[in-house]
């Protein structure tokens, strides 16, 4: 810590001593936010189901993870699992404590209103089981001193969660955020005279070297789809090798431009500047069988359906930009 220099004195009004800068007026808001440090985050929850095979199920699929560690009689669950059995789910934790409330007030009343979950790190102790009861007890752990991230501005608080299966150690997660002010958006120090407001340029998509192709063809009004010269698998958006084989070899084949829309969202919120809201954004099934991110024209967006047959056209959006899109409603 460094103190002020000596030949800026205190003025007569200011209530604070000669170390009363910033810095200590950080370190105290340190200090109190470690007297929470070892104080229960929530106590005695309880899972809100007991270990079992649906679950398991689910999160193996989710996961693509066939082991078969996971499945038949002596069934466990994946170890990485042990959090999912604590959670709150959507009707909340009903087990959180009040200081585990008061720090995040007061980290709050700091300004450090943002959260972001940073990283967690897990222990294992003993296999769950269906059928094994889950209990847990969360204590906040740490809480670092005021660091300044990309984000913004705040503090790391870790918090340790002990869990027990039928009253035995089962493992334990530890679960890192970072609670912050968010950082400024950065300014020009003097605004520059307002130019006539332009209207405001579609995002350029970002063309690297493995995906300079695909733009290339779009430049000559063709939809170019990479094959595998190893095993024929069509892929679309461009990638550096194949999923089915891997094999880094390609060559091309051209879209025939007929497609069905597979599915579709339709944007009004957020507003970007560029795009007009309400407007549909489709993921559309081409003829050959791979799909692709687009819009449709032609069509009002709330015309947009499952099923509904498109046509590949290419959109001059403006000088430097021309992107394919898919014109419905012509059949
Ligand atoms: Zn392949």
């Amino acid at each position: 810590m460094t103190t002020a220099p000596s030949d800026t004195p205190h003025g007569p009004h200011d209530p604070g001593g000669p170390h009363d800068g910033p810095e200590s007026a950080q370190a105290r808001f340190h200090a109190l936010l470690r007297t929470f440090e070892g104080r229960p985050a929530a106590t005695a929850g309880r899972a809100k189901d007991p270990v079992n095979a649906p679950m398991i199920r689910h999160w193996c699929e989710a996961m693509g993870d066939t082991n078969p560690a996971y499945t038949g009689p002596d069934a466990i669950a994946p170890p990485t699992m042990l959090q999912a059995w604590t959670m709150g789910g959507l009707s909340g934790h009903t087990d959180r404590s009040s200081a585990y409330e008061e720090l995040f007030g007061l980290l709050d009343g700091a300004g450090c209103t943002s959260v972001v979950a940073t990283d967690c790190e897990q222990e294992y102790l003993r296999p769950l089981r269906p059928g094994d009861e889950v209990t847990f007890d969360a204590v906040i752990e740490s809480v670092s001193p005021r660091k300044t991230t990309k984000l913004g501005t705040g503090h790391f608080v870790t918090t340790r969660m002990d869990v027990h299966a039928n009253g035995e150690p089962a493992g334990t997660h530890r679960f890192r955020i970072l609670k912050y002010a968010p950082a400024a958006r950065p300014r020009p120090a003097s605004p520059p005279p307002a130019p006539a407001p332009a209207p405001a340029a579609r995002p350029r998509p970002v063309i690297n070297r493995d995906n300079q192709g695909f733009w290339d063809g779009v430049r000559e009004h063709r939809l170019l789809i990479q094959r595998c010269t190893a095993c024929r698998t069509l892929r679309l958006p461009w990638l550096p090798g194949c999923n089915a084989c891997s094999s880094p070899d390609w060559d091309t084949v051209e879209a025939s431009g007929s497609g069905t829309v597979y599915s579709y969202v339709v944007m009004h919120h957020p507003p970007f500047p560029a795009f007009d809201p309400p407007y549909a954004v489709a993921l559309v099934e081409l003829a050959e069988g791979v799909r692709i991110i687009t819009n449709i024209t032609g069509v009002p967006y709330d015309k947009v359906r499952i099923g509904l047959p498109v046509r590949l056209e290419f959109l001059r959006v403006d000088d430097t930009l021309e992107l394919p899109v898919f014109r419905g409603g012509t059949g």
